[in-house]
Formats: C-alpha cells, sequence, structure tokens
C-alpha cells in the first residue's frame, strides 16, 4: 500500500514537458522540511492506496505521461513498484524527487527530475550526490529551486563541478514563487553562457499559486 495525496489529470507545469497532458500521483510524507515548500500539504495525511488501485485510476485518466511527485515520492519503498509497473504498462513515467533519497533502485525506464537543494532551502546539507553520477543525458533533467543570488552562484558550482551541462537532458532553474524577481533571474541566466533553462510554474500562472489539483 502506498500513502497518496491525491491523483489527478492536468497539464505538465514543469521541465521540458511542461504543457503536456499528464498524470500526477502525488504521494504523502517527506522527510525534508525546505524553507520556501510549496507542497507542505503532503507531509500528513494522504490515504492508503493499492498499486492497482492507484493504476486503476491512472488509466482512466487516459495520459500516457504519469508524473510521480510529492512530498517525496522515493520516502515510501513500494513507490518503486509502482514506478515499475507504470514502466510495465508502458506510461511516459517522470520521477521528480529532492535528492535525499537514493535513485540507485529506480526502474531505469523512468525520467528523474532531480531537485538539488541551494542553501536557501535550509536543505542543502541532505543532498545526496550520489544521484548526480547516476544521470542520464538522453532523459534526466537537474532542478535547481533558486531563492537569491547565493543559490544562483550555487548552481553555477554544481552544474560546473558536476558537468551536469553534458550528463543532463536539461537543467531547469525554478525561481521561488513570489520571492525573487525574474526579470533579474532571466538577466542572470542570459548572461551566463551555461546551457540552463528558465523554468516557470506553469500551473501556478494559470490556476494560482494555491489551488491544488492542478
Ligand atoms: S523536498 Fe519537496 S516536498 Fe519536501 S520539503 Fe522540500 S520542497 Fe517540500
Amino acid at each position: 500500500m502506498l500513502r497518496v495525496t491525491e491523483i489527478f489529470r492536468s497539464i505538465q507545469g514543469e521541465s521540458t514537458h511542461a504543457g503536456r497532458p499528464c498524470t500526477f500521483v502525488r504521494l504523502t510524507g517527506c522527510p525534508m522540511r525546505c524553507v520556501w515548500c510549496d507542497s507542505e500539504y503532503t507531509f500528513t495525511g494522504g490515504e492508503h492506496y493499492s498499486i492497482d488501485s492507484i493504476m486503476a485510476q491512472v488509466n482512466a485518466f487516459g495520459c500516457r505521461l504519469v508524473e510521480v511527485t510529492g512530498g517525496e515520492p522515493l520516502a515510501q519503498k513500494e513507490a518503486f513498484t509502482l514506478i515499475k509497473r507504470l514502466c510495465d504498462e508502458s506510461f511516459e513515467v517522470l520521477v521528480e524527487t529532492g535528492n535525499y533519497v537514493s535513485t540507485a533502485s529506480l526502474d531505469p525506464r523512468a525520467k528523474v527530475i532531480l531537485d538539488v537543494k541551494c542553501p536557501a532551502s535550509a536543505e542543502e546539507p541532505r543532498n545526496d550526490w550520489s544521484n548526480l553520477e547516476r544521470l542520464r543525458a538522453d532523459k534526466d533533467e537537474v532542478k535547481f529551486v533558486i531563492a537569491d543570488e547565493a543559490d544562483w552562484e550555487y548552481a553555477k558550482k554544481v552544474i560546473k563541478e558536476h558537468d551536469l551541462e553534458t550528463r543532463t537532458n536539461a537543467i531547469l532553474i525554478s525561481p521561488v514563487w513570489g520571492q525573487v524577481n525574474l526579470e533579474q533571474v532571466a538577466n542572470w541566466i542570459a548572461g551566463s553562457g551555461l546551457n540552463v533553462r528558465m523554468q516557470l510554474q506553469l500551473h501556478k500562472y494559470i490556476w494560482g499559486p494555491e489551488v491544488r489539483g492542478v
């Protein structure tokens, strides 16, 4: 059984898959406490679902793209089984994970979106750096949520030290909602010469930052 906060169909709001129809399976619980977290409602509660029950709901929505997210989805061991089942049933699977739990046991058919924690999150010391060694240039993406210029400098350092421009499908720079001047971030990126992309959270612009299940 897995503890699930919500399962819903929407468009993908982030990553290079933004704008595509997508079913989201949002699992409950997270061992991290990023200070700017926008999904604290996942920390507690949720309902227990069998994998068969989750698959029935995912199949009913009819999207071929499925994102398993949280919370921290990989904090529940059975999430690895769910992801394998989704891959077995030929879904295109995205796994958004906060770089705390090891991705070593993840089904290799799933695409990883690895959320590397920057200093302003207050969770940077908990990054599992071995996850970066497993990134695959043809499918995986790395995300840096940045709250200030120090986070941007940190992201640049990690990108260079781990050669992420050649070892990932995309590097996403995602400003914390309402906390960073977007024009400034655009200028930092434009002037960096790095092969990164600015990412805005599309769903928040469409439905507003507080609306859930979209
Ligand atoms: S890892 Fe994600 S869900 Fe967990 S506290 Fe950080 S932002 Fe929130």
